[in-house]
């Protein structure tokens, strides 16, 4: 595995390994299991011949908060050893001042699903992260691109901006790894305090629940209702959004019998957590 930590690094280590698939696994560092599984589909995806490139990049200008950004875990060593056990050959990790320029002025912006869910939240976010995909789609070229279904908004932006841009790369979408309990991997819940994080597995209780309501025909209005209901009965919880959508529009669902999106953001004390379940009737 080869490490470069600037772009002309990266130039020079990829300019040999072209040929076949090129997979890029874009990532925010700190790790995990579920950034694991990603890392793995990857390398099934590369085959023998092809070669699979993380980036770990705490990209700066997709936090609309601060003290997130610097609170924000950074494991670097633990990451490249990772990276070497899934199999990745080459991992990119720039620096912020080596990603952008100090003047940097050119903005890449979707304006249609952005406007919803955590981009309703969270003013800029999917801007910085539209910015931060393209660069690293330029920089590596990849063939294709791995992304996890915990993102669930972030997946279906970026499917958008390689369909408007015309990006030759295709995107598959990993499914959410979760812990035993059943709280979704986040490279936040190191953050959350015991109380919080022995509660935290009740947002996948209320997603499940809120599945089987779904199924029985309960309305979205009453289904999002109870979800949030559930979770600020947690002390310290307040809950962000708890919303049905359409799966592919992220918009309202006109037809329920198309698939279906049941997508919540929580604060668990000053830690915002997310998670998503894909509903059917
Ligand atoms: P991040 O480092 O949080 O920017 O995440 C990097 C990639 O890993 C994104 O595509 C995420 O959707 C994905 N990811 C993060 N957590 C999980 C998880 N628990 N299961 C599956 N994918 C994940």
């Amino acid at each position: 595995m080869q490490t470069a930590y600037s772009k002309e690094e990266l130039r020079k280590v990829l300019a040999p390994l072209r040929g076949g698939r090129v997979v890029l696994v874009p990532t925010m560092g700190a790790l995990h299991a579920g950034h694991a599984s990603l890392l793995r589909q990857a390398r099934v995806l590369a085959g023998d011949s092809g070669c699979v490139v993380a980036s770990v990049f705490l990209n700066p200008v997709q936090f609309d908060n601060a003290g997130d950004l610097s609170a924000y875990p950074q494991t670097p060593e633990a990451d490249l050893e990772l990276c070497r056990c899934c199999g990745v050959d080459v991992v990119f990790m720039p620096t912020p001042e080596m990603m952008y320029c100090a003047d940097h002025s050119v903005s890449v912006e979707e304006t249609h699903l952005s406007g919803v869910l955590c981009g309703a939240k969270r003013p800029g976010h999917f801007a910085g992260v539209c910015l931060v995909v393209s660069k690293l789609f330029n920089l590596v070229q990849p063939t294709d691109a791995v992304f996890g279904k915990k993102d669930y908004q972030q997946l279906a932006i970026l499917r958008r901006m390689v369909r408007d841009l015309d990006f030759p790369i295709t995107l598959h979408g990993a499914e959410i790894v979760r812990e035993q309990d059943g709280l979704a991997l986040s490279s936040r819940n190191v953050r959350l305090t015991p109380e919080h994080r022995a509660a935290a597995p009740g947002i996948r209780k209320a997603l499940l629940a809120a599945a089987d309501s779904y199924r029985c025909g309960v309305s979205a209005e009453d289904i999002c209702a109870g979800v949030c209901a559930v979770l600020e009965r947690i002390p310290g919880v307040r809950v962000d959004y708890a919303e049905i959508c359409d799966a592919e529009t992220l918009h309202e669902l006109t037809d329920c019998k198309r698939p279906a999106l049941l997508a919540v953001a929580a604060y668990f004390g000053e830690i915002r957590l997310i998670d998503n379940i894909e509903l059917s009737r």
